[in-house]
């Protein structure tokens, strides 16, 4: 099934109201490339600032709480970045899962949430390198992806990315063979949860994606776009790896 590329940039905690020019040049290379879908996420506070700068841009958050409202002191919740001006979030990014101690069980809550109150989901799965030398890749992913996926899941909202944790940041990817291996498995496992929608599904994937490397990433088999984070951050590193989708 034909799926359109995604390529999702993703700021963490860096960016400023004066980093949002950065938006204007990654505007004009999504017009110039209608094929591919190009969405940021940014921190909370940048949120409404760069949907207003940029309002043909998929703009996201980064997080969003699992509750719709409460008693959750610092949180913030999928129907507030939604009216900030966000159209999806991420959720279950790695970072997290090691600085928060998020769990699969979180971003599974986190989906839902962000899906009842209209938001598109990047939901991540990744294995450490430990588990990737122990040779537990594998089936550490189809884990996640089993705790994490909601029953209700398809294309029109969801997203999957695999995202090495080794290979964020790190300059390091796997091989094309090893990419293609996990996003097999990913099908298959969403598959066999959510049936024939796993093939609207699109999967990312992410870890140290560049302008020079993202033309053989994205040309691997079930790969339908990139998570991007630091050369999400300026359209100089950002464009190319748009160009090289479309
Ligand atoms: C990420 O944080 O999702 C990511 C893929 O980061 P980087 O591109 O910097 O490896």
């Amino acid at each position: 099934m034909a799926r359109r590329k995604l390529v999702a940039g993703n700021w963490k905690m860096n960016g400023s109201r004066a980093a949002l020019a950065e938006l204007d040049a990654i505007a004009q290379a999504a017009a110039a490339a209608p094929g591919v879908d190009v969405a940021v996420a940014v921190p909370f506070t940048l949120i409404a600032p760069a949907a207003d700068r940029a309002p043909a841009l998929a703009i996201g958050a980064e997080d969003v709480h699992e509750r719709d409202s409460g008693a959750h002191t610092g949180c913030v919740s999928a129907g507030m970045v939604k009216e900030a001006g966000a159209s999806f979030t991420i959720v279950g990014h790695s970072e997290r899962r090691a600085d928060q101690g998020e769990t699969s069980q979180d971003a599974w809550a986190k989906a839902a949430a962000a899906h009842r109150q209209g938001l598109n989901v990047i939901l991540c799965c990744g294995e450490t390198e430990a588990e990737r030398n122990a040779g537990r890749a594998e089936r550490v992913v189809q884990a996640q992806i089993e705790k994490s996926v909601p029953d209700n899941a398809d294309g029109s909202w969801f997203t999957l990315a695999y995202e090495p944790r080794w290979a964020i940041g790190t300059g390091r990817t796997p091989t094309v063979d090893e990419i293609a291996s996990i996003h097999a498995i990913a099908r298959a496992k969403l598959r066999m949860l959510i049936g024939d929608a796993a093939d609207g599904v699109r999967i990312l994937y992410g870890g140290s994606v560049t302008g020079e490397n993202a033309a053989t990433l994205l040309a691997v088999e079930n790969v339908d776009g990139a998570l991007v984070g630091g050369a999400s951050l300026t359209a100089a590193k950002f464009v190319p790896i748009i160009e090289a989708a479309s």
